[in-house]
């Protein structure tokens, strides 16, 4: 029995991985599932799964979490430091998939005492790439990635010699919007980029896709996952979602990954890694499918990805300041006070900012310079979200 803990266990990775430890009550104890406000859905999932801890990460729903697992056994906690605690329990794999730069330090925590870490969330890598990985080479603990583009390279880079690889290309379906004409996705709303072409996702991962933050997201994770010179990282815009990365090496021969847009794929890979199993998914009909479409993106549409090359290049904690500026700016645009086209802005001007006015960007690789870069370039965000851009109605 290999003992489980799924940390934003009430998400759409979350569920999924929920999903698969479900189908196999003999192979899998839970240790811990966490999650946010959704204090239902990760009771039911405590109860079913036989948890021993469930924790919500909102300590003012401690309450409501306790008196929905009155009875059963289950432990209860809330909170940051209860976080921590499901993290450090002696679980064999972690899942990662609690949404945002919260999620670095849990995942951290996880990796210190050498649990197996799947990593769903890229904000990890994005922001403390080096740390992550010098913690896990010391605690000698397993990082597999879930990400469907890194789950696909992990994959086809399996037995390679690293010298031989010329190119790694990233797929991305293009977002809600990758049909819109240009000028109307200054007027786009939250409802609007909300909806995914092929994925289910979280609301912001949605979002993000739409603009290419999350592809920027991704290009900073690939470098750091693999070692890469940014230099060979290419995105394409492949709008069935069925090839999620290629690996070109210096021989001319390309390798991609295919598989159905169900993240169940990634998340069972990186639960059964090594080993593959039969997993619950729609195996891929090529007849029927018919055609496989490649267009590379339009830079003045996806502004995001300049962004990711820009923050590839400078390195230290740019990672950090980008994508806490890109939080701030997706809740900005969550809450109407500026526009889709704007969020971009919002990142490039805070890292002007960041790039000539902190120190802290070249500061060591530490949990603290992390966390205090993600705190500056919050703070210059909302600055500049607040310094009169114009409300969207
Ligand atoms: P969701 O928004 O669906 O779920 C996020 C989870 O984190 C929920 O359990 C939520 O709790 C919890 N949570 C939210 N805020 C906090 C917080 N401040 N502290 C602790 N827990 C919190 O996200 P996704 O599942 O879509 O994504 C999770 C991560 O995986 C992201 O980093 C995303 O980029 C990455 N990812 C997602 C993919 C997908 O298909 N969804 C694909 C590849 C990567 P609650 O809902 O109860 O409030």
């Amino acid at each position: 029995m290999r003992g489980i803990t799924i940390l934003g266990a009430t998400g759409s990775i979350g569920q999924n991985t929920v999903d698969l430890i479900a189908r196999r009550p003999d192979d899998f104890t839970v240790e811990a599932l966490t999650g946010g406000h959704n204090i239902d859905l990760l009771a039911e999932d405590a109860r079913r799964l036989g948890a021993r801890l469930a924790v919500t990460a909102h300590e003012d729903r401690y309450a409501d979490l306790k008196a929905a697992l009155s009875g059963t056994g289950i432990e209860v906690a809330a909170g940051q430091g209860a976080l921590m605690e499901a993290a450090q329990r002696p679980a064999d794999w972690v899942m990662s998939a609690i949404v945002g730069a919260a999620g670095l330090a849990p995942g951290l925590a996880a990796l210190e005492r050498g649990a197996a870490l799947a990593l769903a969330n890229k904000e990890t890598l994005v922001c403390a790439g080096p740390l992550v990985l010098e913690t896990a080479a010391r605690s000698g603990a397993d990082l597999i990635p879930v990400d469907s583009e890194h789950s696909a390279l992990y994959q086809a880079l399996l037995g390679e010699d690293m010298t031989s690889v010329e190119r790694v290309i990233i797929t991305a379906s293009g977002g809600a919007f990758r049909d819109w004409p240009l000028e109307k996705l200054a007027a786009a709303t939250p409802e609007q980029a909300s909806t995914h072409p092929n994925w289910a996702m979280g609301q912001r991962i949605t979002v993000d896709s739409a603009s290419m933050f999350n592809k920027a997201l991704e290009l900073i994770e690939a470098k750091e996952f693999f070692h890469l010179d940014p230099e060979i990282i290419e995105v394409v815009v492949h709008r069935e979602s069925l090839v999620h990365a290629l690996v070109g090496h210096i021989d001319g021969g390309i390798l991609a990954h295919l598989g159905p847009a169900d993240m169940r794929h990634a998340i069972g890979y990186a639960l059964n890694w090594p080993a593959r199993v039969d997993l619950p998914v729609e195996r891929l009909n090529l007849a029927k499918i018919g055609q496989l479409t490649f267009e590379a993106p339009d830079p003045a549409r996806y502004p995001a990805l300049a962004i990711a090359q820009r923050v590839m290049r400078r390195g230290g904690l740019s990672g950090a300041a980008m994508n806490a500026a890109k939080e701030v700016a997706l809740d900005a645009f969550l809450d109407r006070h500026i526009g889709f086209m704007q969020m971009a802005e919002v990142v490039t001007r805070v890292l002007d900012r960041i790039e000539t006015d902190s120190g802290l960007i070249d500061a060591a690789f530490d949990l603290d310079n992390v966390l205090s870069m993600d705190q500056i370039a919050r703070a210059y965000a909302w600055e500049n979200v607040n310094s009169g851009v114009a409300a969207v109605t």
